[in-house]
């Protein structure tokens, strides 16, 4: 469902969002915190160079004037240093809260623009996962990676500016075990994204074997089938041990060559080994090597934090990579020029529809028409395209070709708002907000009166259950009132009749998936068709024997329309599949 979700809202001029469009809200901060960084930073460095310059002070005869000059100096940089970091990361952390504020108003916008559909393939834990997780895992981004590298960089290239004014050769020495480390680092980065990708496969297998194994447990020991079972979870677990070994084996050896080469003993070897060298050869004062042991120190320090980061900024580019490919949805498009219909007939005129561009075409072609105030059933075997058809009724996605016309308009000339006004749905996936169950009931017309809420009820025959609720019509969702998936679903049908839309789409199978008498069925979709258009996606033939019309889908085509008798007189698939219900219910009866 997913794969194909990513198919369905895919588009080749998806725009492409980056990194820097997402945090172009903090630019500004974030360029003010690399200056005080850089600041800092250059301070930084200041005191491992009087400490060098101590030593060779000490080394010639220091004047204590000049010491002391030194250690001011020296102190008075340290405290710049802590005050200019200090300033930064308040910068960057204010920057990220901006940040998370702005991001998450702009995934709201962005979500509220989106068609219709895109909701049916990721639900609420989905959405919520990228506003509040994602966004939060960005933090280091944000916090603390800009200003990491502007500190490893500043200190790398004023130690190494100073160091070549001191003595080249040296200079090009210490320059070696940075550079190494970092080639060592970029080796244990490079890849990491497909290692990434099969380890959380075998996580995933793991986790699916553990949940099939748990799940299934009273079978798998009624059947006796527990080595089998073992089997499966044994396996899959091995193979994440020996992907899990694989991937950690090759970062640990890379990972510690590069911690050792960048750690300050290596440094400090390098410079010394070199350093000697020179100095036996009367090429290189000591007080000079002490320079070089100094500074080799400062430079390798930033570089180590950011190794140890690098895991937290791969999670935090994996989540906004998340979040800009949801950015980059392109959002339904609105009318530049809203025409608001004159009548409520609503049309479709060569209407296909494929979700996606390479995704197979789910609807041929489709020619129908809806009189107003009457009932439409649209039935067919499973997989025939009904509920695509119901949704494109009510703009869950633009046809591919072809159009859907109301009052003659196209769907895509009516403001949003204009439209639902005009076109109500229940689906499957009802929505109670945390209210009142008579709040819910008039949320698209909070101003109507509790007699109304009633009789909406008592139409959609959830009256005498809500009457059953501690409370009644004050109860409140999800606390006092524990409805089920069907009572739900009522209570949706009574939210529809209040907000009395002249056309009105319902999933039937979803709509009654309590089992019910089908009198009752029939007398709520006699209730609900009064004075409108309602079109039924009906999954069982049963309740709608009294529609109007009755259109038959098969494989995406209108292969058959008319009353149910004239439909059972004409021998085709829906009188084959009337036959063998009435075997069904008979059999059962
Ligand atoms: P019906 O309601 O008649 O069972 P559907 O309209 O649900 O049929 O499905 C018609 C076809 O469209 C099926 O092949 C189904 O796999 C495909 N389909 C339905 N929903 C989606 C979706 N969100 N993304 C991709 N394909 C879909």
């Amino acid at each position: 469902m997913d794969s194909q979700a990513e198919v369905a809202t895919a588009d080749d001029d998806k725009p492409e969002i980056g990194l820097g469009d997402l945090l172009a809200p903090v630019r500004g901060s974030l360029i003010l915190a690399c200056a005080l960084q850089a600041i800092g930073s250059l301070a930084g460095v200041i005191p491992f160079i009087a400490v060098a310059e101590l030593g060779r002070e000490l080394l010639d005869d220091a004047d204590s004037d000049r010491l002391w000059t030194i250690v001011i100096v020296a102190a008075v940089a340290l405290v710049v240093r802590i005050g200019f970091f200090f300033a930064a990361a308040g910068v960057t952390h204010f920057a990220d809260n901006d940040f998370q504020l702005a991001i998450r108003r702009r995934i709201a916008a962005h979500l509220g623009s989106l068609p219709l559909g895109w909701f049916d393939d990721h639900d609420a834990g989905d959405v919520n996962k990228l506003m509040a997780d994602d966004v939060a895992a960005m933090h280091p981004i944000v916090g603390h990676t800009f200003i990491d590298i502007t500190n490893t960089a500043v200190t790398a290239i004023a130690s190494m500016v100073y160091l070549f004014v001191i003595d080249w050769r040296m200079a090009l020495i210490t320059l070696i075990p940075f550079v190494a480390g970092l080639g060592l680092y970029g080796l244990m980065m490079s890849g990491y994204t497909e290692r990434m990708e099969t380890y959380n496969q075998s996580l995933a297998d793991v986790n699916s074997a553990s949940i099939e194994f748990v799940q299934g447990i009273a079978v798998v020991k009624t059947f006796g089938q527990s080595g089998r079972a073992h089997d499966r979870y044994r396996t899959s677990t091995s193979g994440f041990i020996s992907s899990f070994w694989e991937w950690v084996k090759g970062l640990l050896r890379v990972a510690s060559l590069s911690d050792l080469v960048l750690s300050p003993l290596a440094t400090l070897t390098t410079i010394s080994a070199a350093g000697i060298f020179f100095v036996d050869r009367g090429t290189l004062s000591i007080g000079d090597l002490l320079v070089f042991l100094s500074i080799g120190l400062a430079m390798t320090a930033p570089v180590l934090t950011l190794g140890f980061a690098a895991n937290d900024m791969q999670i935090a580019g994996a989540a906004a990579g998340r979040i800009a490919a949801v950015l980059a949805t392109p959002p339904l498009p609105q009318a530049a020029d809203p025409i608001v219909p004159a009548t409520n007939e609503l049309r479709l005129d060569g209407v296909s529809f494929g979700y996606g561009e390479d995704a197979p075409v789910v609807l041929h072609d489709v020619d129908l028409s809806f009189e107003p105030g009457t009932l439409t059933a649209v039935v067919g075997p499973s997989g025939s395209g009904k509920t695509t058809l119901g949704r494109l009724l009510c703009r869950f996605w633009d046809p591919t070709a072809g159009s859907i016309t109301l009052g003659g308009v196209d769907l895509r000339d009516i403001e949003s708002a204009e439209m639902y006004r005009r076109v109500g749905f229940v689906f499957q996936d009802v929505q109670l907000i945390r209210a009142s169950v008579a709040d819910n009931i008039r949320l698209a017309r909070p101003d109507a009166t509790m007699d109304q809420v009633r009789a909406a009820a008592r139409a959609a025959q959830i009256h005498d259950r809500i009457e059953e609720l501690p409370g009644g019509y004050e109860a409140v969702v999800g606390e006092g009132a524990t409805l089920s998936g069907g009572e739900r679903q009522r209570l949706s049908i009574a939210r529809a009749i209040i907000a009395d839309t002249p056309i009105l789409v319902l999933d039937e199978a979803t709509a009654f998936a309590d089992p019910e008498s089908e009198a009752a069925v029939q007398d709520a979709l006699s209730t609900l068709v009064a004075g409108r258009t309602l079109i039924v996606i009906a999954h069982r033939l049963s309740t709608i024997t009294g529609a109007d019309r009755i259109v038959v889908l098969d494989a995406g085509r209108v292969v058959e329309s008319g009353t149910h008798q004239e439909l059972v007189d004409a021998g085709g698939l829906y009188s084959n599949q009337w036959a063998a219900d009435s075997r069904v219910r008979t059999e059962v009866g």
